[in-house]
């Protein structure tokens, strides 16, 4: 029998939000049933909520969520019922590429984190007596209680703040895994960062903790510039100013070693493809939109630049959010800095904020909290 929870169900195409209670399956093998405390909204979230999966709703979406373990499924060895924990993507843990330590791009990651079900198809909740899609990352964060799965789940210490750590699940492990394990950045290199977002700025904080020479921010906002040059970045610039590649190249003698694409679009990926010096790297982080292409001049390539596009920062949840709690503890990724707390009743307005661009980061509190 499932016992009775609430949940943020979604029924149509950019719909609103509806609270209202859903039946949640009892854990399955290596599943965990988790009392929600908090969960982040990731522009993912609002994607999806825009039709990007193709599948039908109703349906829960949220994959940012953090809280407490109530019940283990069989086969649970790691975890026990009052384990606090942060949750992420998830991966097979087995399958060639998860082996080869790059579960970000796992064989059964679409299914286990795009599909809306579990990786055998099945859903965990119930709505109106019908099943529905209640899977999205193994978590669908967006209720009180949802069922996350041992190998997307990471313990973290009983005391830790839940509310402030639900968001390193998705987006800032994307922009600090990019610089500090995709890149590896090293002191005294330097980074130019596109999109002054909650990845962006991530990777801003992460550069400043790699010891990076130079750290640029490139945005269409001054506040979030503001902000940019508040967590560590050492030159700002609006994203609209004539003559900006130019200008960068000009200030960095040639180039920067990392350049990161935040915003998923072709002609900020070009711009930051043009200011990688010879040898540098430029990386894709942002979601095109479908079909989305970019040009690039072939030549520029012989110089030996890299272009990759990079899932969830190359990190593995199982060892990089360990990292960033502690870094977050000795108050080097200062992350309440990007977030704003909401009720979980008021997600609409969460939504409507994040997409007017006035939060950066919303974190909804599920069992009471304050609305700003
Ligand atoms: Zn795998
Ligand atoms: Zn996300």
């Amino acid at each position: 029998m499932g016992i009775p929870v609430r949940a943020a169900v979604l029924q149509v195409v950019n719909g609103p939000f509806a609270i209202d209670e859903v039946e949640l399956e009892p854990p399955r093998t290596g599943e965990l049933r988790v009392r929600v405390t908090a969960s982040g909204i990731c522009h993912t979230d609002l994607t999806y909520r825009a039709g990007a999966g193709r599948f039908p709703f109703p349906a829960v979406l949220g994959h940012e969520g953090a809280g407490v373990v109530e019940a283990v499924g069989e086969g649970v060895t790691d975890f026990v019922p009052g384990d606090a924990v942060v949750l992420s993507y998830f991966s097979c843990r087995a399958c060639g590429t998860c082996t080869r330590r790059h579960p970000a791009y796992c064989e059964h990651g679409y299914a286990g984190n795009f599909s809306g079900a579990r990786p055998d198809g099945s859903f965990p909740m119930r709505w109106q007596g019908e099943p529905i899609r209640s899977s999205f990352f193994h978590q669908s964060s967006f209720a009180t209680h949802m069922l996350a799965h041992q190998h997307n789940a990471v313990k973290v210490d009983a005391s830790a703040p839940l509310e402030l750590l639900a968001p390193l699940g998705c987006g800032f492990q994307t922009g600090a895994g990019a610089v500090l394990e995709a890149f590896r950045l090293e002191d005294g290199q330097q980074l130019a960062v596109y999109g002054a977002g909650a990845v962006g700025l991530a990777a801003i904080m992460a550069a400043r903790v790699a010891g990076a020479a130079r750290i640029i921010a490139v945005d269409l906002s001054a506040e979030r510039l503001e902000l940019a040059r508040e967590l560590g970045a050492t030159d700002t610039f609006l994203a609209d100013e004539p003559e900006l590649t130019k200008t960068i190249l000009k200030r960095t003698r040639g180039g920067v070693d990392f350049a990161l694409e935040c915003v998923g679009l072709p002609q900020v990926l070009r711009q930051a493809f043009d200011v990688t010096r010879p040898l540098g790297t430029c990386a894709l982080l942002g979601l095109p939109g479908r079909g989305a292409e970019v040009s690039l001049p072939m030549s520029a390539l012989l110089s030996g630049k890299k272009l990759v596009g990079i899932l969830e920062g190359n990190a593995d949840p199982k060892t990089f959010i360990p990292r960033l709690v502690s870094l977050h503890a000795e108050g080097r990724f200062p992350i309440e800095k990007l977030s704003r707390p909401y009720a979980f009743e008021a997600i609409n307005d969460a939504v409507h904020d994040m997409e007017t661009r006035t939060a950066i980061k919303p974190v909804l509190h599920m069992h009471g909290g304050r609305t700003p």
